[in-house]
């Protein structure tokens, strides 16, 4: 196996068992080892850290796998997703009313660069770096000796492989094709998800705990759920018993899914309105044409993925808290997200705090949302909180 060898003072994140290695922090790697081959990370003075998977095209050269002495084999693997797998069962978050769930979540489940998601009989999986991609073949055995599950899809068709050198990748790892459309059921309610074409892995399973929350705000109350892809928060605000909901997102097919899965949801006599437009300008629109609401949501995609973007993220977040706050009524509610690894929780209060002042109202906090249990946050890795919530309450 070859070596890296870290650069003096640079070995602090490391054995604080941070699982990324920039390339600036290395002093030199012995051989030419191939992208994703596994290395052995050394202190400047030689002493052995840990083993990482060696990327040369990747800015985070280096992920660490292990900082045991130990073999990093299919073993290793299958002993990683067992414990992410059992977490997932220890807390029941597969159940009756919820058949869908991530079982793995990457580096804050100790396998740097895997997701795996359940969605009833279909497992969704990316590969996202060079390190774990060499391991597919392990992977799937693996998944289905613990999962029994089948019909295995992989869903690589993301951004960042490309920052690893490799290409976007998607298609079927074992069993049989996903149908169309996939049912399932999150806290009994019904959601159609297309597995093979939806936005990631097909639904935006991180928000699961949020919707819920959203049902206790919209008994008769009006609603506007902004960035509302194939319906989640807007199926929820109407189990909640809103009146009324207008959903808006820029994609005509997860608009079109979003009324189905309202539809498949039967709700009676609320009503429901659907722009497929884009936020920024309908917020205005709405403004100027003296529309309000009880409750809005704010559930943007990530404007910022690295911290040199978050000037342009932190004024695209203003512009949409303060045009939301604006159309609240009084005594509104706001659920705002960002989910933004460049912005901190801190960052993201204070703009939705310099929104609230520019538009004119006082608004507190009652509520710090964040992602569900099956998107852990390691302690080790404080990148993988990614979603921030605030619930902010209008006087
Ligand atoms: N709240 C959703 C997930 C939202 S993901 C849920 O619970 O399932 C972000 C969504 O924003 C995507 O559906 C994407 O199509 C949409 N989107 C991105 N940019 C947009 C824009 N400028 N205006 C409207 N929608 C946009």
């Amino acid at each position: 196996m070859e070596t890296l060898i870290l650069k003096p003072g640079r070995e602090k994140s490391v054995l604080r068992r941070h699982p990324w290695i920039f390339s600036g922090a290395i002093k030199s790697v012995s051989g030419q080892p191939d992208a994703g081959e596994l290395v052995k990370v050394l202190s400047s003075k030689g002493d052995y850290l840990g083993q990482c998977s060696f990327n040369p095209e990747s800015s985070i050269s280096g992920r660490v796998w292990t900082f045991e002495d130990e073999e990093v084999n299919s073993s290793f693997l299958i002993s990683k997703m067992r414990i992410a797998i059992d977490i997932r069962k220890e807390l029941s978050l597969l159940n009756q009313s919820n058949t869908a769930c991530r079982l793995i979540h990457a580096e804050s489940d100790g396998l740097p660069g895997l997701i795996a998601d359940q969605y009833g009989k279909y497992l969704v999986v990316q590969f996202l770096t060079a390190g774990i991609e060499r391991w597919r073949r392990e992977i799937v055995s693996g998944l289905l000796e613990l999962t029994g599950i089948e019909d295995i899809f992989e869903r690589s068709d993301v951004d960042v492989r490309k920052l690893e050198g490799l290409e976007e990748k998607t298609g079927l790892l074992n069993g049989e094709e996903p149908t169309e459309i996939t049912e399932i059921l999150e806290d009994g309610n019904r959601f159609f998800v297309d597995i093979k074409r939806g936005q990631k892995t097909g639904f935006y399973l991180d928000q699961r705990n949020n919707r819920k929350k959203l049902e206790e705000f919209t008994r008769d109350k009006t609603v506007l759920n902004c960035f509302s892809y194939t319906g989640g928060f807007t199926v929820y605000a109407l189990r909640g018993g809103a009146k009324f909901v207008l959903s808006i997102d820029s994609s005509v097919e997860a608009n079109e899914l979003a009324k189905k899965n309202v539809k498949f949801n039967e709700f009676g006599t609320s009503s429901t309105e659907w722009i497929a437009g884009d936020v920024f300008k309908e917020l205005r629109m709405l403004r100027d044409r003296g529309r309000t609401f009880d409750v809005i949501v704010l559930d943007p995609p990530k404007f910022a993925s690295t911290s040199a973007q978050v000037n342009s993220a932190a004024r695209g977040y203003k512009d949409i808290n303060l045009l939301a706050f604006k159309l609240l009524n009084p005594g509104g509610t706001l659920f705002t997200f960002s989910c933004s690894g460049g912005v901190s929780r801190e960052l993201f209060q204070k703009i939705v705090a310099d929104a609230a002042l520019d538009a004119g109202v006082q608004a507190s906090i009652i509520g710090q949302l964040s992602q569900g249990a099956d998107h852990p946050i390691a302690l080790n890795f404080p990148e993988g909180e990614y979603l921030k919530g605030l619930i902010c309450k209008v006087q």
